[in-house]
């Protein structure tokens, strides 16, 4: 089942979701797996303009 969200980028409005990448945002840790791995929070980047910006 395909059941993508659409996101759409807060800079310019891009909403193709083959451009916008759900990247890990190695700022905000939110936890740490049991191998002691942190697990970061993730967020999405434009490839249209470079923005990054929280998941809503
Ligand atoms: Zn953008």
């Amino acid at each position: 089942m395909t059941d993508y969200k659409r996101f759409k980028c807060t800079k310019c409005g891009e909403e193709n979701p083959r451009k916008l990448q759900e990247v890990p945002d190695k700022t905000q840790v939110l936890y740490y797996s049991m191998q002691g791995t942190p697990v970061y929070k993730k967020h999405i980047k434009c490839g249209n303009c470079g923005n990054t910006f929280d998941k809503s």
